[in-house]
């Protein structure tokens, strides 16, 4: 009899998968924690704004038993006046993960190849090679995407090219020009997706809307989600947005129904109040910029800290060390050795008792790794 590997694709059984953390309980019980701080996931701690939380609560267990939407129609509706777009124009996703998956499949066949980053989210790369596609890593430059060496990478089998602007988890983005610059190159020979799932921490004129430059690049499509500035992670929403006739191919591989009913009308909801929301979550991420940073010039540690509500920090011993010692302090950051930046770790920004906490806490910790318990 053959064995089960034997009918796996080689790509398949190269592909290590990723392990997402344990649940909070179990991990409170192993480190010995009573509470536990989400440093990990770029979640919003403000929780979904209004509006959102108003649909959350009111919704009715037995519409559990009906499907929602199969293509979230009045949610598009919603992105559809915010954006000023026909509502055809938008694809959700469960999640913007998952419409990843989704133009991949739309665009590339065997032999094919994107290009992304090294150091960026690594969704993009991980689609695409457990898809049986080759992922083109670019090296960062200076913390940034490199637009001449991703346009140098690109041949004729170069279907898509992922941009991350700003990029988790340096927190760098291309200004206008540079984006400009790089779509010329790119000449409407690929795909461009530009992910944006951070768009709305950025408060700079310099900052290219991808919702414009679709426009007048046919070849451009945005991913937003609903998972960080609103705070719906748990609901999983996210979207593409794009000229129709790109947009009409992606849907052909799409997921019907793959987008829950309570996350439909909680997504729908958000943006309809999001001026207030959007305020207060980028002065919270202030705020923690300006108590941590000046703290660890103090400390002596390097850090990057661009766009974003994330901060990377070098730590002078093992990540992974790092990590579980902040644990036993009731703070779970990311350690980054995975995302090739060994010995970093990415620290979300949240309210100030809470980074006045994991300040204390990495304080410990660094005195403990040094060998002088303070
Ligand atoms: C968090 C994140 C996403 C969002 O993924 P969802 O599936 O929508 O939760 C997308 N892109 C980047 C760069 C992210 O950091």
């Amino acid at each position: 009899m053959p064995s089960i590997a034997e009918l796996v694709p080689e790509h398949i059984r190269a592909f290590e998968a990723y392990t997402p953390s344990r649940p909070d309980p179990d991990l409170m019980r192993q480190y010995g924690v009573d509470h536990l701080h989400r440093l990990n996931n770029n979640e919003n701690a403000l929780g979904p704004p209004p509006n959102a939380r108003a649909v959350i609560e009111a919704f009715e267990s037995r519409r559990s038993a009906i499907y929602p939407s199969g293509d979230c129609y009045t949610l598009r509706t919603a992105l559809s006046e915010r954006f000023g777009k026909d509502p055809e124009r938008f694809l959700v996703g469960n999640g913007s993960c998952e419409v990843i998956a989704s133009v991949i499949k739309a665009f590339c066949e065997k032999g094919d190849n994107i290009i992304t980053a090294d150091k960026t989210f690594a969704v993009y790369e991980w689609v695409a090679e457990f898809s049986g596609f080759e992922a083109r890593l670019i090296p960062l430059n200076n913390w940034a995407f490199d637009p001449d060496a991703m346009l140098a990478a690109m041949d004729s089998r170069t279907k898509i090219l992922f941009v991350c602007n700003p990029n988790n988890p340096t927190g760098t983005w291309w200004d206008r020009d540079v984006m400009e610059r790089f779509l010329r190159g790119v000449a409407g020979r690929a795909i461009v997706v530009i992910d944006e799932a951070y768009c709305e921490y950025v408060d700079d004129e310099r900052f290219p809307d991808g919702m414009e430059l679709m426009e007048r690049h046919k070849n451009v499509v945005v991913f937003r989600t609903f998972s960080k500035m609103y705070a719906l992670a748990g609901l999983r929403v996210g979207y593409v947005c794009g000229q129709k006739e790109v947009v009409d191919y992606i849907r052909r591989t799409h997921i019907v129904y793959s987008v829950n009913s309570m996350g439909q009308p909680a997504a729908a909801a958000a943006l309809k109040d999001d001026a207030g929301h959007i305020a207060a979550t980028r002065l919270m991420v202030a705020e923690a910029k300006a108590l941590l940073l000046p703290a660890f010039d103090e400390l002596g540690l390097k850090y990057v800290s661009n766009a974003g509500n994330f901060v990377m920090v070098e730590t002078p011993v093992s990540d992974s060390l790092i990590y579980r010692h902040l644990m036993r302090r009731g703070i779970m950051v990311r350690t980054m050795t995975g995302f090739r930046f060994p010995n970093w770790i990415r620290v979300s920004m949240v309210q100030l008792p809470v980074m006045q906490e994991f300040l204390q806490a990495l304080r410990e910790v660094l005195g403990i790794v040094a060998g002088t318990r303070t």
